[in-house]
C-alpha cells in the first residue's frame, strides 16, 4: 500500500494592499526617503517629518489629500522662505 499524496491546497494569495507612498526625500538634509507623512484626515491636519534631520511642517489638508499634496506643500513654503530670506 502506497501513501496517498496528500493533496495540497496553496495558500490562498493575498491581495497586498500597498500604503499610499508616505516616504519622501528630504529637502533640508537631502535623505532618501526619511521624511514621512502622517495625515489626521478626522481633524484636516498633516504632518510631515524628517527623522534624520528632524525638520518638521504641519499643514491643513482636506479629505482628498494625499501624502504627496503634503510633501509638495512643504517644499512649495521652502521655497517661499527661501525667496523671502
Ligand atoms: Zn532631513
Amino acid at each position: 500500500m502506497g501513501r496517498r499524496k496528500s493533496k495540497r491546497k496553496p495558500p490562498p494569495k493575498r491581495k497586498a494592499i500597498m500604503p499610499l507612498e508616505q516616504q519622501f526625500n528630504c529637502p533640508f538634509c537631502n535623505h532618501e526617503r526619511s521624511c514621512e507623512v502622517k495625515m489626521d484626515k478626522t481633524r484636516n491636519h498633516a504632518r510631515i517629518a524628517c527623522r534624520m534631520c528632524e525638520e518638521s511642517f504641519q499643514v491643513s489638508i482636506n479629505y482628498l489629500s494625499e501624502p504627496i499634496d503634503v510633501y509638495n506643500e512643504w517644499i512649495d513654503s521652502c521655497e517661499e522662505a527661501n525667496t523671502a530670506a
